[in-house]
């Protein structure tokens, strides 16, 4: 370490997991940091979830499991009610009393709050912007030396990668080029692409999960007027939201929020495993954690409580779980139970459901199972043919079928992802970072700390966020990261106190 009186922190990324570390490092530090953040973005906090500008992309979950301060489950809800969103976005309120607020109000959350923390107002520590890509990093003799993009030179005592998501990507049979196509959209996110779509198109929407949603929640917001049709490999769909807590119904009457107790979020986090989990066993296979999920539902669903209920003290508890479980469970769980976890774990925003029933009622909207198996330019016009295998009945059927535009929304993969990025990449390569396990994401051990190619944890190089994915099993949402991220704080610090 470097001997000065500061210790000196690097993060790289800044969406929620970079800007929850710097604010959980100022927050539970006990010595001045600098702490500098690397992002490209010129707003800190946005990343790519919380990027859109589109106000009917809506945070998937009521207001308390988006805090960037997990200790104060209450924080964003109280901004929120602080800035009068409550009266100018009077749609976030769904007939439950929570809130689903707009996924850019979340972005400016987080970039005041990390604002309110950056310039030593706190405790003499001091946050900064380098608004750049990392490129590189290499170990020197008392740390880290991080070369960017632009040019710029960094050290650090500690790296934390919170690199996040990776982007969007075709799936086969779409070759590279096929990005370059007018009628084709790689990046279902991409709003500015999507509004370019004539509204009498007929689209194809590729994936069925959240992102799907988006790219539906976008579409049909501008009044698009075309048949639409949603295509993933089993034609699932996100579940519809589960009841959350019966406090939300009274939140805006005065004083109720000040006499909420901020711990409810990290106490979710911290409860034991439940007891209709470790019938398990102490070594569990996926299998035998599903049929203990099943029994438990049919239990409780006989009290007349709904499945979600169990399903999310699964949840709640599967980074605990997750390591118990054998490298050939973890990838069997990835390779087949995955999208089922998905559907029923990533559930629909009520305000974007409402809208997709309407198309789907209308008979504008259909979902299908099935997937491209080529693809073509069409002979009739400037759209494309896609020769498709549908799943009918019990069987599968050829069809051909001309779609004006396609939107993907599939290809979020982590793994995949991780070779793109060429810090991680460079890490890679010099042995500081590799796979775990389920070859899902990097390596980390229970402190995040990454593990080298020999299998050492190393305490000055920590990887939060959804990199983790393979080592947490579900590290994806903020309340999850925002976890991990305030149990592992302490023992960062406390390598950075020796330096
Ligand atoms: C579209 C979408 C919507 C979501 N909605 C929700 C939601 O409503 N609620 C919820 O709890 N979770 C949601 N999630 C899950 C989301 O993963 C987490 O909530 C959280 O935002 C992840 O934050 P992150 O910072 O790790 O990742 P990201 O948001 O992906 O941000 C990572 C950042 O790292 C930067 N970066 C990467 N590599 C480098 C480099 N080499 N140098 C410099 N910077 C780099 C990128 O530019 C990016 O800004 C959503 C995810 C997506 C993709």
């Amino acid at each position: 370490m470097n001997g000065a009186v500061r210790p000196r922190v690097l993060i790289v990324g800044g969406g929620y997991t970079g800007v929850c570390l710097a604010v959980q490092l100022v927050r539970q530090s006990t010595q001045p940091l600098d702490i500098t953040l690397i992002e490209p973005r010129a707003q800190l906090g946005q990343g790519m979830a919380y990027s859109t500008t589109d106000p009917d992309h809506r945070l998937n979950a009521p207001t308390y499991v988006h805090t960037v301060i997990p200790q104060d489950a209450w924080h964003f809800t109280r901004w929120c009610q602080a800035k009068g969103l409550n009266r100018h976005d009077p749609q976030a309120l769904h007939a439950d009393g929570a809130r689903y607020m707009r996924r850019s109000d979340f972005a400016r959350y987080l970039a005041e709050t990390l604002q309110s923390h950056a310039q030593g107002a706190v405790n003499g520590c001091r946050i900064t912007h380098c608004q750049d890509q990392a490129l590189d990093a290499q170990r020197t003799s008392s740390g880290w030396r991080l070369t960017t993009r632009g040019g710029q030179v960094l050290q650090a005592d500690m790296l934390l990668l919170a690199t996040g998501n990776p982007p969007l990507r075709l799936p086969a049979p779409f070759a590279v080029n096929w990005r370059d196509h007018p009628a084709v959209i790689e990046n279902g996110l991409d709003t500015q692409r999507l509004k370019r779509i004539p509204r009498d198109a007929r689209v194809l929407v590729l994936g069925g999960g959240l992102t799907a949603r988006d790219a539906l929640a976008t579409l049909l917001g501008q009044g698009h007027a075309g048949p639409l049709v949603v295509m993933s490999r089993r034609g699932l769909m996100p579940k519809p939201q589960g009841p959350v807590l019966p406090v939300l119904e009274k939140i805006d009457l005065p004083g109720v929020l000040d006499q909420l107790p901020g711990g409810v979020l990290m106490d979710r986090l911290a409860n034991p495993v439940p007891d209709f989990l470790k019938q398990a066993g102490p070594a569990p296979t996926v299998r035998a954690l599903l049929r203990a999920l099943r029994q438990r539902i049919g239990q409780v669903s006989a009290e007349g409580v709904g499945w979600t209920v169990p399903f999310d003290e699964l949840r709640d508890g599967l980074w605990q779980l997750w390591p118990q479980l054998s490298s050939v469970q973890k990838q069997r769980f990835f390779q087949r139970l995955r999208v089922w976890y998905d559907v029923h774990r990533f559930r629909s925003v009520p305000q974007t459901d409402t809208t997709v029933q309407k198309a789907l009622v209308a008979g504008q909207l259909q979902f299908w199972a099935g997937q491209v198996q080529a693809v073509t330019q069409s002979s009739s016009g400037p759209g494309l043919q896609l020769g498709l295998s549908l799943k009918l009945g019990g069987g599968r059927q050829f069809s051909a079928e001309v779609f004006d535009a396609v939107v993907n929304c599939t290809g979020l993969d982590t793994a995949a992802g991780l070779a793109e990025n060429p810090l991680l990449q460079a890490l890679s390569a010099q042995g500081h970072l590799r796979l775990d396990d389920a070859r899902m994401g990097l390596a980390v051990d229970t402190q995040c700390c990454a593990l080298n190619a020999a299998g050492l944890a190393q305490v000055d190089l920590r990887v939060l966020g959804p990199a983790t994915l393979g080592t947490f099993g579900d590290p994806i949402g903020a309340m999850f990261i925002g976890g991990h991220v305030v149990r592992t704080v302490p023992d960062m610090l406390q390598v950075l106190q020796g330096s």
